[in-house]
């Protein structure tokens, strides 16, 4: 025998005016579907008009960029970056007309268009380079993504498309793709994606041109479409677009060899003696003379070298500048070690003549002061292993403890 159908809601029973709609495990009358419908509906609206409403004011405390003043940027440099000052001082005036360029240059009423300044730095690894755009990102409160010049290659080749940064940016500003747009790209190593010349024997092959041309693409502005979780791009795959025009680039690279094509250029004597007894301080000064026709020569295509119109000279980080990156700036690896000791109710001190043979040490091993963390952590890890044993104890860390040679004092 059939069974008798009733809604499960009401309890109505089954009639022409009011069907009932029957599932195996339960049935529902034709106005109390209406009447669920009705409230997922009305549900539905609120959430939505919710999340709206959180993105709307999210956008705009994101959209809230603050301009600072070129000396302000410096003055947030200096706190963290040592030495460097030019550098600094073409950063901060840069990022400064960048940005309001976006913000104020809208609503001028002349027709000038002002271009935008992408940013050449030039300087050995571990001189700072990176940590100068990181910084100026941070502060700013935009996104900020970076990429190894020397891992990009060429749409279809195998490798990391160029159009990848973009995706990193996006995903830096937590896919807005609005904050993307006004966001910070660093570029690193550019300069080992110059082009074969005949002044050097480098290994790069002729492709790093066809980099070039992918990068000058996107530094210059236009609009990519990018996967939105990055990887290659397949035909039919969901994309996101995301205009360049408002990224600043930032590029950095070591440049090795650039002395000589200035010096050259200059009349100089290239590959003499002259050259090699030049102090350190003349060879700075020389690096500081660089033109655009020096990148080209170097294997710049003078597309890209036209866009990148600000370039600055970073030096060498030599001993003193070494001792004042351990303990000045305002994350210096000392201050961490001491507040990292602190919480355990240990006085941390360094003598002179451990800070001096932590910065021999980072100079002898050519990367620079990113040398200084790793020296410091083999250092510190014996006695951080027995940190909790010296409880309102004072280490002081000598010399002779950073070669290894005796335990640090304990008083
Ligand atoms: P680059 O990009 O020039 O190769 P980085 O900016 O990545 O070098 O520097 C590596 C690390 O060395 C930084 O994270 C920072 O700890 C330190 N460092 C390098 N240069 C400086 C500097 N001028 N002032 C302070 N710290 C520096």
């Amino acid at each position: 025998m059939q069974k008798k159908l009733i809604c499960d809601f009401c309890g109505v029973d089954d009639s022409s005016n009011n069907p009932i709609i029957s599932g195996d495990n339960a049935a529902i009358c034709q106005s109390c579907a209406k009447e669920a419908y009705e409230i997922i509906n009305s549900h539905k609206d609120e959430t939505q008009i919710d999340v709206m409403e959180t993105k709307s004011k999210v956008n705009k405390e994101k959209e809230n960029i603050s301009i600072l003043t070129p000396k302000e940027l410096k003055a947030i440099l200096d706190d963290y970056i040592i030495g460097q000052e030019k550098a600094k001082k073409v950063l901060s005036v840069a990022v400064y007309n960048h940005y309001k360029r976006i913000f104020k240059g809208k609503s001028s009423k002349d027709d000038t268009e002002l271009q935008k300044s992408n940013v050449l730095l030039i300087g050995p690894t571990g001189s700072g380079k990176t940590l100068l755009a990181q910084t100026i990102a941070n502060h700013i409160n935009v996104p900020f993504a970076i990429a190894d010049a020397t891992s990009l290659t060429e749409a279809g080749y195998v490798g990391d498309d160029v159009e990848n940064i973009v995706t990193r940016l996006i995903q830096a500003a937590d896919g807005d793709i609005k904050k993307a747009e006004q966001g910070i790209i660093f570029i690193d190593e550019i300069d080992k994606i110059a082009r074969m010349s005949e002044n050097r024997s480098i290994t790069r092959d002729v492709s790093g041109e066809g980099v070039q041309q992918a990068l000058l693409k996107i530094i210059e502005g236009s609009s990519i479409n990018v996967p939105p979780k990055g990887g290659r791009k397949h035909p039919g795959q969901e994309s996101i677009s995301l205009d360049t025009t408002n990224v600043l680039f930032i590029c950095g690279g070591a440049f090795d060899g650039m002395k000589d094509i200035i010096s050259k250029r200059q009349g100089g004597n290239v590959l003499g003696f002259n050259q090699q007894k030049k102090t350190k301080k003349e060879q700075d000064d020389i690096m500081e003379l660089i033109e655009a026709d020096d990148l080209v020569k170097y294997g710049l295509i003078p597309e890209l070298v036209g866009r990148l119109h600000m370039i600055a000279t970073l030096e060498e980080i030599d001993e003193d500048a070494m001792i004042h990156i351990l303990t000045e700036p305002k994350n210096a690896l000392v201050k961490q070690y001491s507040k990292l000791f602190g919480m355990d109710e240990v006085k941390l001190k360094f003598d002179k003549p451990s800070l001096k043979e932590i910065a021999v040490k980072a100079i002898e091993r050519k990367t620079g002061a990113r040398g200084l963390r790793s020296i410091l952590e083999e250092v510190m890890l014996d006695i951080m292993y027995e940190l909790p044993e010296y409880k309102n104890k004072t280490i002081t860390i000598t010399k002779d403890v950073v070669n290894k040679i005796k335990k640090p004092k304990v008083a």
